[in-house]
């Protein structure tokens, strides 16, 4: 019996025009990813890319890591079989025993999508509940909330029969929107704004900002470790760290304590504004979220966002933190997000923070000192890194 994974699309399918590109870059994607499991072929045809195992592939494996492919709406395994009602019928016992043998309810959802096969929708319902009847006496029927859905799809190239469908992961295809820059700290916030935004199609690589001896070694490692987690859902991740410290001594040595935080957000948006010209990323990212400590309220956004030379995204900006925190557990980050490290956001922060600070106080805080030249060799000192899908290289007890 051979076995097939369909990937159905999700967002794509309403495409117009230019619906070839975001397939392209979807089957691109996840070939990328199934190569380090095994051999498939793929074609694709109906709002749906045909994933077949050859040798021996493992298509258990590939269902779990397509989970995570945004662009994918529903991910089915199924069975091929020639467009004959009966053909389908005699393989019903043996195909779907494993599904339902233990179970108690279930239901029969049939698409006829070739219009030229005899039976209508209703009636391949009708007679394939029949026959999974017959081989599974002991299973009751539910419309309405079944433990198995048993589909039969009769498509242009032949008849799908499959109990197995999981929801994906949704979105767009990561790279089919550009790329961008996600300011990532070792936070709750910032690695689900990277997930959010990878969602709608951008391939989102990180930058940091550290600030030694004032953070630790450790504190970095942990901000990698978010990048090596992050690559389930965002692919393959470049780094760039950022050395902070003198940057932000010369805040604490220049500039008015109660203006720290802002300023030195406006001077990684600086850093981050020549990073994204140099390397080309059309955006900036970030996990702030309105309100939630003083650097985020609506002035301070302003002064931070007065800064930026590219457009900035913030997905969690309306979100409260019981929100972000559930994403958080949902893609696997925020084990990591919570170990107790610090960030250089912390070092040097004021007792006092203005909370509601004008662009004109801000600018006259930074007046008394040149960072320009700073900036430049930050960046030029930034060292890059990069994390690939499926690899694990940090260590952290
Ligand atoms: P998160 O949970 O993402 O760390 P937070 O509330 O702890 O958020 P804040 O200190 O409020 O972080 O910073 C707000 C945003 O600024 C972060 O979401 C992140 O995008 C950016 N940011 C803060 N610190 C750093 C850093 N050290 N390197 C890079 N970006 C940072
Ligand atoms: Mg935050």
């Amino acid at each position: 019996m051979k076995e097939i994974i369909l990937a159905k699309y999700g967002e794509i399918a309403l495409k117009g025009d230019n619906r070839n590109t975001f397939e392209d870059m979807l089957v691109k994607n996840i070939k990328r990813r199934l190569k380090k499991i095994g051999k498939f072929e793929y074609f694709r045809r109906q709002s749906t890319i045909y994933i077949e195992p050859l040798e021996d592939a493992d298509i258990e494996q590939a269902l779990e890591s397509l989970k995570n492919v945004f662009g994918i709406g529903a991910i089915q395994r199924c069975a091929v079989f020639e467009k004959d009602f009966d053909v389908v019928a005699a393989n019903v016992g043996e195909y779907l025993k494993p599904a339902l043998e233990n179970a108690k309810t279930f239901k029969v959802e049939a698409k006829r999508s070739d219009k030229s096969f005899p039976l209508k929708s209703p009636d391949i319902q009708q007679k394939l509940g029949d026959v999974v009847l017959d081989n599974f006496p002991h299973l009751g029927v539910d419309v309405h909330n079944p433990e198995v859905t048993v589909r039969l799809e009769i498509r242009d190239n032949g008849a799908y029969l499959s109990a197995q469908r999981i929801i994906g992961a949704g979105g767009m295809p990561v790279g089919s929107s550009g790329k961008a820059l996600l300011m990532l700290s070792g936070g709750i916030d910032s690695p689900v704004a990277g997930y959010m935004m990878a969602k709608r199609g951008l391939v989102v690589d990180c930058i940091h900002y550290v600030s030694p001896p004032y953070t630790s070694e450790r504190a970095r490692m942990k901000v990698e470790k978010l990048c090596e987690e992050m690559t389930e859902f965002c692919g393959n991740i470049i780094f760039y760290c950022v050395p902070f410290t003198e940057l932000q001594e010369a805040i604490r040595d220049n500039c008015p304590e109660e203006y720290f935080t802002v300023i030195m957000r406006r001077l990684m948006v600086k850093i981050a504004n020549k990073v994204c010209k140099r390397d080309k990323y059309g955006a900036i990212i970030t996990g702030e979220s309105l309100a939630q400590v003083a650097s985020q309220t609506l002035s301070a956004l302003g002064c931070t966002n007065a800064a930026a030379e590219f457009p900035v995204f913030r997905p969690v900006i309306g979100m409260d933190k019981i929100e972000i925190t559930e994403i958080s557990r949902k893609i696997g980050t925020y084990d990591t997000s919570i170990l107790p490290y610090e960030d250089c956001c912390t070092v040097f922060s004021p007792k006092h923070p203005r909370t509601r600070p004008s662009l004109e106080e801000i600018i006259a805080a930074e007046s008394n000192f040149d960072f320009d030249k700073m900036i430049d060799e930050a960046v030029e000192k930034t060292e890059v890194k990069r994390f690939r899908y499926g690899e694990k290289t940090v260590f952290l007890e």
